[in-house]
């Protein structure tokens, strides 16, 4: 299945929130979340008039909303969660924290690419090193003690350079650690719940898979 290409803002606006899908861009541009409140397309407006949502339409909108937010296909996601579901602990937690390991999402949040999108497109262009070597998978799994980092003959390309200068809204989080002089990040602990800084009900999203 290939993989939606067309204006992102759309899924924001899908999903009735910011889903800051072109990170840092997010905060300087206009966005059409706050300027139309309604989903997209022709009857969009009628939708947003329409009363309650079911059950279902809300655990449906919050797995689309966090598989947007990661930008994964159904069966990546599908099989992420299915991986969850046999690690110990609360399964909406374990998929949460199997997705903020991805490299693609790690390199992200050390601000090597603007947006999660970028970030993919960095780690298969061969940019990403871990721990030495280049990996071009998006959904590899970084592990405590790991070090991201961009290849150092790419350490001045002008999208990693504007992405960290562009990082200021956005943090580290605690359990990275960065040093951008040499644009390498280190993976300190695994990320907790509380270290997710989404707006995300997890659990609606284990009701939907459960049925
Ligand atoms: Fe979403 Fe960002 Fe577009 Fe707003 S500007 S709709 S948050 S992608």
């Amino acid at each position: 299945m290939s993989r939606y290409n067309g204006p992102v803002c759309k899924l924001c606006r899908r999903e009735g929130q910011k889903l800051f899908l072109k990170g840092a861009k997010c905060y300087t541009e206009k966005c059409p979340v706050d300027r139309r409140t309604y989903p997209p397309g022709q009857h969009g407006p009628a939708q947003a008039r329409r009363r309650k949502q079911s059950e279902y339409a809300l655990q449906l909108r919050e797995k689309q909303k966090v598989k947007r937010i990661y930008g994964l296909h159904e069966q990546q996601f599908r099989n992420l969660f299915e991986r969850a579901a046999t690690q110990p602990g609360v399964t909406g937690a374990n998929l949460l924290l199997n997705l903020e390991v991805r490299l693609d999402n790690i390199a992200f949040r050390l601000g090597f690419a603007a947006s999660r999108a970028q970030a993919r497109q960095l780690v298969r262009h061969r940019h990403v090193e871990v721990n030495g070597r280049i990996v071009d998978v998006p959904s590899f799994r970084v592990r405590v003690g790991d070090e991201v980092a961009v290849r150092s003959r790419d350490r001045d390309m002008a999208t990693v350079q504007q992405s960290l200068e562009a990082r200021t809204r956005v943090s580290v989080p605690e359990w990275l650690a960065l040093d951008e002089k040499n644009r390498v990040g280190r993976v300190v602990r695994m990320p907790e719940r509380q270290d997710i800084a989404l707006a995300v009900q997890e659990q609606l999203i284990v009701e939907l898979y459960s049925k």
